[in-house]
């Protein structure tokens, strides 16, 4: 399939053929017609497929609909959460965001920890539709009341095996908890053990299974 087959908006596509993408990787193909669809998705994919504008890509076409609404930025709820094991990976993560959404009317932020939390507690206070975060800073956030989850959408947890092995698993459950029911939730991993299945049982409400 083209990239213009998959049902993206044409802010999307122009996008994407700014950054010189052609054809979408197999991963892209199969993730974003399922998540345009609204599914919950758990996915088997490894850094290097594209599995970032896999997931990006249809998110930011689902949130558009109301992205020029005008509410006092304040007020602006997280409409997306995405979660990251690392630093590093988050920042990508919201690069791409950036990258992917740069004719569109949405916001995003990126928090994570080893750093002051001043610069990051600014770009919250501006208003934010998308939130791309680690799990401990997220919830110093949480505590301090500075994200309000009640128009929470999309929840991604992106390489959740690497989250689990850093022993994330309580902070996910603390943050799942805070989260509406009614949202739709995707699942990234590189592997598949009985800790991931069982999380993606507690968080997934019967997902398209894809695999690369
Ligand atoms: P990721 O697996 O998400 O870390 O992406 C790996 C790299 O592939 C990134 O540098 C992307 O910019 C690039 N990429 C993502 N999608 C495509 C595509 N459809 N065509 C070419 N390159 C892509």
């Amino acid at each position: 399939v083209a990239f213009d087959q998959l049902g993206l908006s044409s802010e999307i596509l122009r996008a994407v053929a700014d950054e010189g993408y052609v054809n979408p990787t197999p991963i892209q193909g199969q993730v974003i017609p399922s998540i345009l669809a609204g599914r919950d998705v758990m996915a088997s994919a490894q850094t290097g497929t594209g599995k970032t504008a896999g997931f990006t890509l249809p998110l930011l076409h689902r949130l558009q609909p109301y992205a020029n609404a005008s509410t006092s930025p304040a007020k602006h709820p997280v409409r997306a959460l995405i979660m990251a094991p690392t630093r590093e990976l988050a920042m990508q993560i919201d690069e791409s965001v950036q990258k992917y959404g740069k004719y569109l009317a949405l916001r995003s932020a990126v928090v994570f920890g080893g750093m002051s939390m001043d610069p990051q507690k600014e770009a919250l206070r501006g208003g934010i539709e998308i939130l791309v975060a680690t799990p401990g800073r997220l919830l110093d956030f949480v505590e301090q009341k500075m994200i309000n989850f009640c128009k929470t959408e999309i929840l991604v947890l992106d390489e959740a095996d690497r989250m689990l092995d850093m022993g994330f698993l309580p902070d996910i459950r603390r943050v799942m908890a805070l989260l509406p029911e009614q949202r739709q939730s995707l699942m990234f991993s590189a592997t598949f053990s009985n800790e991931i299945k069982k999380l993606a049982d507690n968080l997934l409400e019967r997902p398209v299974r894809i695999e690369v």
